[in-house]
């Protein structure tokens, strides 16, 4: 008998993946390695637990949903080594997690706060070597979006300034239980080394792309003129009757930088 009795709850965003071969999918995407530090946001029933534990032999999940965390720990006995956080993700410290080696986070994502996940998880990006993550296909196009496409927007340029981006394949709503009203993707996040992200103030970068992309239809010049001058935006090598979607991630940096350093 099954030991999750639990009907799914929406409000925590459960949508369990009942797809072996996209469950195999994934266990093949991430591919562990010995000596790999394995984290999974959301283990929900195990469906990329368990796989991943047996091919791997230790993880550890955080799950928020108490009701999981007994059936969890029942399941996994005998199995290998789990260690079960009990936590909001978003409140996790992932430095705290990862000790000496980078962890590797893999995750279905609850897709209701997968983009305040993401934003926390860059936060800790220097403790994180690479991430798996199942989220909306939507979510994972603006991810990848190129400067001119409808889609490109904050989270491009945030999540492609800070790493490599790669879409690696969609999964229709019948993979899962109950189905989500929309088409998943599963992406591979790597996050660039530090040094070679060249962001002199990431809080300024933020503010600027944030602020770039708070009214999409107006320039540039209008979106952050509470930042700076039209004539800044010119001395930084950028238009400044460009519209943020035009532009590429290179010269929200330039723009940033430039800013940073003018004098207090
Ligand atoms: N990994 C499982 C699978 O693929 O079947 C479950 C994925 S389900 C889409 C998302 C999981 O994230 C659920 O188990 C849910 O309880 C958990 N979750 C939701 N909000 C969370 C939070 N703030 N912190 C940690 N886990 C959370």
């Amino acid at each position: 008998m099954s030991h999750f009795k639990d009907p799914p709850k929406k409000q925590l965003g459960q949508h369990f993946l009942t797809d072996r071969n996209v469950i195999d999918q994934i266990v093949r995407a991430v591919n562990p390695q010995p000596g790999d530090t394995l984290v999974e946001i959301g283990p929900g029933q195990g469906a990329i637990t368990f796989p991943l534990l047996k091919k791997h032999g230790a993880l550890t999940v955080i799950e928020f949903d108490r009701d999981l965390i007994t059936p969890l720990m029942e399941v996994s006995e005998g199995h290998g080594d789990l260690t079960i956080v009990h936590k909001d993700v978003l409140k996790v410290d992932f430095g705290k997690l990862a000790g000496e080696e980078r962890i590797r986070l893999v995750g279905n994502l609850p897709y209701n706060i997968s983009t305040p996940i993401l934003f926390h998880v860059l936060e800790h990006a220097e403790s994180v070597r690479d991430m798996h993550f199942m989220l909306q296909k939507e979510v994972v196009d603006r991810m990848a979006a190129d400067p001119g496409s409808k889609v490109f927007g904050r989270l491009s340029v945030m999540l492609q300034a800070t790493c490599e981006v790669t879409p690696l394949f969609d999964i229709g709503p019948l993979a899962f239980r109950p189905p989500p009203k929309v088409d998943s993707a599963v992406v591979r996040l790597v996050p660039k080394p530090a040094g070679s992200i060249g962001i002199d103030d990431p809080a300024l970068f933020e503010s600027l792309v944030r602020n770039a992309f708070g009214q999409r239809r107006k320039t540039l010049r209008n979106a952050v003129q509470q930042l700076c001058t039209g004539d800044e935006i010119l001395a930084a090598g950028l238009r400044p009757e460009a519209r943020a979607e035009q532009l590429e991630v290179a010269q929200f940096i330039a723009l940033a930088n430039y800013l940073a350093s003018r004098p207090a």
